[in-house]
């Protein structure tokens, strides 16, 4: 470091413009009585010379920009749709990654007035599904905290999911960058937990299971149960059930469990196809009302993890 002293700049050195030859004369004082004249400095063939070898050099740099920028222009031109779409989603996906604001959610679709970001991409508008990107579908990707680009402002982007599932691995952002809102079934909620690694037919299978579970607890807690808990209509409600004549209550059927239902990395499932499974809404949260606590929301399905054994509802 220089010491503090000489850390001030010395007064600027006045630039030597035209030959020794000719200093003399512009730095004649006697020259200010002459008729004013517009000060022209004298141009040497060596200043001419370099000024037009800048010229051609940023000429050149900026041919050389514009054929690059034309050139890539084509390439991303003659790209596949979904190529394409996979190099926007890597850009957003570190974007998304190193923007505090930004953030993914999986939401119901409010209306039907979004337009999809992934415009002529749009897996809809290729396949002329649809006339136009506008998102129809029950469930939506939304994007919240993208930084515009033509102003300093914060906007938000949505997506068909099976649009946003071109661009990234969604499941890669999962807890941080990408959320679910809203409530939703067993389904959605598994391959969340497991970021896609879950088996979708053995989930339809216990989801089956467990509507036949529910109908056939109807069916056993219908009237009877009711009926001051088990006892016949001859017996005082206060006895005890253990010692009474009446027929024992039923015996509680034992709630379906699910199990063994995740996958290695190599059988991800996509969340588009989650998504149109004709199961997807079924086993969402429900309310449960118990004396003393109230009403809670709790997830109906009865779970055993794969290696302990522990079951947890
Ligand atoms: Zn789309
Ligand atoms: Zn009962
Ligand atoms: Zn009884």
């Amino acid at each position: 470091m220089e010491n503090p002293g000489s850390g001030e700049c010395p007064p600027p050195q006045k630039r030597n413009r035209s030959s020794t030859a000719s200093g003399s004369h512009t730095q004649d004082k006697a020259a200010s009585t002459a008729p004013k004249q517009p000060q022209k400095r004298e141009f040497t063939e060596e200043d001419w010379k370099a000024s037009e070898h800048r010229w051609e050099t940023v000429k050149e740099e900026r041919e050389a920009a514009e054929r690059t920028r034309e050139a890539e222009e084509t390439r991303r031109r003659n790209l596949e749709p979904h190529e394409r779409l996979q190099e926007d989603g890597a850009a957003l996906q570190l974007e998304i990654e190193s923007n505090p604001d930004m953030l993914v959610f999986l939401e119901t679709s409010r209306s039907q007035n979004a337009q999809c970001h992934a415009k002529d991409d749009c897996f809809y508008v290729r396949n002329e599904a649809a006339f136009d990107n506008f998102i129809w579908d029950k469930s939506r990707i939304r994007v919240n905290g993208v930084r515009d680009e033509t102003y300093w402002g914060v906007e938000t982007h949505y997506y068909h999911v099976i649009c946003f599932n071109y661009m990234i691995s969604v499941e890669d952002l999962i807890p941080s960058k990408f959320k679910l809102e809203g409530s939703w079934g067993l389904m959605v909620r598994k391959w969340y937990q497991h970021k896609g690694c879950i088996d979708l037919d053995k989930i339809a299978a216990y989801i089956a299971e467990y509507k036949a579970y529910e109908e056939r607890e109807t069916d056993r807690c219908g009237p009877h149960h009711v009926r001051a808990l088990h006892h016949g209509p001859q017996c005082d409600a206060e006895s005890d059930p253990t010692t009474c004549s009446c027929p024992p209550a039923p015996r509680a059927l034992d709630k379906p469990v699910l199990r063994d239902y995740t996958t290695g990395p190599e059988n991800k499932v996509e969340l588009s196809d989650v998504l149109s499974h004709q199961d997807v809404d079924e086993m969402r949260y429900i309310h449960v009302f118990t004396w003393g606590v109230g009403f809670e929301v709790v997830a109906p399905e009865t779970e055993v993890q794969d290696a302990g054994g522990k079951e947890t509802t």
